[in-house]
Parts: C-alpha cells; structure tokens; sequence
C-alpha cells in the first residue's frame, strides 16, 4: 500500500482530535488529522463547556474565533426534580483556598462553531486536515500503520503512530478488536429551539418519569433565545414511540417536565433534531502498539447527558497530547491506563459550586 507517510494521523478531528492534532503540530510533527464529515457540521451534544474547558480553548487560540458571535456565558445550572423542586448551582460560588471564586461562568457554544475553530486551529498549527476522508480499515505493518480510506475518492495514508479519536462508535477500536458492548441502552434527541418562555443565564436540567432534559442557551439573553434541548430517554421503554416522530415526540416529552408547564406555548424547533444512541463504550485498552484513543473513543461517558458534571471534551483532548507525545517512546499500557486516569479525573470545581434549593 502506498501513501503519504505522517508522524501521527489522527482519526477524528472532533474536539479530542483537533486540540490532539494542535499540540502536536505545534511540538513540530508532522500531522495528518482526518474526518469523514465536512465542517462545520453538527454533533449530537448538549453544546454547554464548563468553566474548566475556557482555558484550555485560550491556550488553544479558538477563543477568538468564538467570540466573533456573541457569547453565551452560563452563570450555573438549574437542576429540576420531578416533584418540582429546584436546585440552583452558581459557578462562582466555587471558592478557592484563598476564598476568591475559581469560575465566572461557563460557555454553551453550538458544535458546528467549536469544532470548526478547533479544527481551523489545528490546520493552522500545521496539520495537514483531511476532510471527507473516512476511515475504512488499518493494519499496522512492520513500523507503521496502513490506514485505508472507503471509496476511492481518498488517498491511503500512512503513518508511524495513530490517534483514535473517533467517537462513541470508534471505527478504530473495532478494527482493532478493542471496543467492547456498551451497557447502557439510551437515546438522545437533541433540538435547536426558539421560543422557550423563561430562559435566563443559567443551563437547566429537568428530571422525571426515567427521562430528562438540559437546555443551554446559546445565544445571550439581550441578543436572542436560540436554546439548545437535549432529551435522554430508555432506549427499551421510548425507542419505538421515537422511530419516525423524532419531533414530535420530543415535544411530547417536554410538556411532560413539571418545570417547563407553561414555558412551550411559542416554543419551535429551527433545526432538523438529530438523535443518537449507544451512548456509552468500553475499551479494552486505552493504547496499543503505537496506537492512543482519546476524548470519547476512548472515555466511557460516565453521564451520557448533557451534564453540568461532565468534564469537557476540551479538557480530555488537552490532556491526551501528553500521552500522545509520550508515544515517541511507547509507554507500556498500564502506565498510560494510570496517566490518563490522573489527568482527566472530572475536576470537581468546575461545578462544586454551593447550591441553593429554589423549591
Ligand atoms: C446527547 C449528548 C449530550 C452531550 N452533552 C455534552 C455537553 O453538554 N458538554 C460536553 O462537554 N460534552 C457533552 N457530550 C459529550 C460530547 O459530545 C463528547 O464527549 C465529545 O463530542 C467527544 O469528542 P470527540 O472528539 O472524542 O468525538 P466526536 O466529537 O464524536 O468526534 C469524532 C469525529 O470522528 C469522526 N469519525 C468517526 N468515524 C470516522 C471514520 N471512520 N473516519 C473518519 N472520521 C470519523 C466523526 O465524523 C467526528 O467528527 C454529550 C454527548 C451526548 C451524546
């Protein structure tokens, strides 16, 4: 097989693939990030970064870029109960030793945005970004991986070390007999709205009957209420009630949440709602021979929602360069299984913000 031959391609340039891409290019290797969508595109998410993940999108030089449309800062969350309650949790109660507050706020920013600027980082650190190029299969050979694209659009390539970056699904992981069954059996709705009454600075989270919801707003309140909505539900009890309804069952659901009555009379979804499911992976092993998985290929998402709680994928990406760098002298798995634990272990702070019950 032939093919241009690159210290590390990346497969995925996703947040996890792009920042890993931007590191290393900047390190000086020479990089080829690969992806089978074109960007900007849309993924399935809740589209909210906590307070953690803004440093690290300074140090990867996107915040710029995102700041050309009005930012939607998040003061905290709003978790709902069934019964009616509600918790709020502020950012900047999250003290420091010194007393000062650790966090102002958090971002929600749409993905087809944040990953289009990580990825224009990433090519402007000086990898090579392969779009529309999806990765069919791989073999490692002798000292290098054979990487194959599907059709015969894309050109092979070749590389000495590879990074899985992937997603949920890792085609690489599967290839290479590392991925395991999730166990966890959930669909997500995910909708752009307009329309929802109430919408403040504050992400929401409302919980009852085996289903919730988040909502993100992603414009500021003075500018718009363009509201990000992502819906989890039992894949076994709601699959079939979803097939072919997607919208209107999604709009079912929230006139069922106690905390949203009264909210929806001009509510109107303004994006096709994309769905997803098989929320959660399992890995075998987080490296290999000359392989590293990173951000979801890699990370069984404790949450699968669109939790406040959830660490931002920003936060893994970041981290994982380090590993990826370490990968010049290959470490053996377990030192790198023990690595990344140390390193993208949830930061507690960046939602321990003390709360106070509203209900
Ligand atoms: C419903 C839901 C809500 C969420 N809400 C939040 C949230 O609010 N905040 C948060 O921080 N996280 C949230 N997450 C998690 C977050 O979306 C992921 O952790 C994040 O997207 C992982 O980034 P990644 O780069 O690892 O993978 P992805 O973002 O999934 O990127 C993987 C990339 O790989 C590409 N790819 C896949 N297969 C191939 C192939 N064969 N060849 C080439 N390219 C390929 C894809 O096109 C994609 O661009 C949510 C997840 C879900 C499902």
């Amino acid at each position: 097989m032939t093919g241009r031959l690159y210290d590390v391609a990346i497969v995925g340039a996703g947040p996890a693939g792009s920042s890993t891409a931007t590191y290393l290019a900047r390190a000086g290797w020479q990089v080829a990030l690969v992806d089978r969508a074109a960007f900007p595109r849309d993924k399935p998410c809740a589209e909210y970064l906590s307070p953690a993940a803004e440093p690290l999108l300074r140090d990867l030089g996107v915040m710029d870029a995102l700041a050309a449309h009005p930012l939607s800062r998040l003061l905290g969350f709003r978790i709902y109960a069934p019964g009616g309650g509600v918790i709020q949790g502020d950012f900047a109660a999250t003290k420091g030793s010194d007393g000062a507050a650790l966090f102002a706020s958090g971002l929600a920013v749409p993905r087809s945005r944040l990953d289009l600027a990580l990825l224009e980082a990433a090519a402007g650190a000086g990898a090579e970004v392969r779009e529309r190029w999806s990765l069919a299969s791989l073999a490692l050979e002798e000292d290098c991986y054979h990487l194959q694209p599907a059709g015969p659009a894309s050109e092979p390539i070749r590389a000495r070390l590879v990074v899985a970056a992937d997603g949920v699904h890792s085609v690489v992981a599967r290839r290479l007999g590392l991925a395991r069954p999730a166990a966890l059996h959930k669909v997500a709705l995910v909708a752009h709205m307009r329309g929802i009454g109430g919408l403040g600075d504050y992400g929401e989270m409302h919980v009852a009957n085996r289903r919730y919801v988040g909502l993100a707003p992603l414009e500021p309140r003075a500018r718009g209420d363009l509201c990000n909505v992502a819906l989890v539900v039992d894949e076994a009890r709601d699959g079939c009630k979803i097939a072919g309804r997607a919208e209107a069952f999604l709009l079912e659901s929230l006139a069922t949440f106690p905390g949203l009555r009264g909210r929806l009379a001009d509510a109107a979804i303004v994006r096709k709602t994309l769905a997803t499911s098989g929320l959660c992976t399992h890995v075998r092993r987080l490296s290999g021979a000359r392989l590293l998985l990173v951000g979801d290929a890699a990370t069984p998402l404790a949450t699968t929602i669109p939790s406040p709680a959830r660490a931002s994928s920003g936060r893994c990406a970041a981290h994982s360069w380090r590993r990826a760098s370490a990968a010049r002298h290959w470490p053996p798995v377990t030192s790198a299984r023990w690595r990344w634990r140390a390193t993208t272990a949830p930061t507690r702070p960046s939602f321990a913000g003390s709360g106070r019950s509203r209900g």
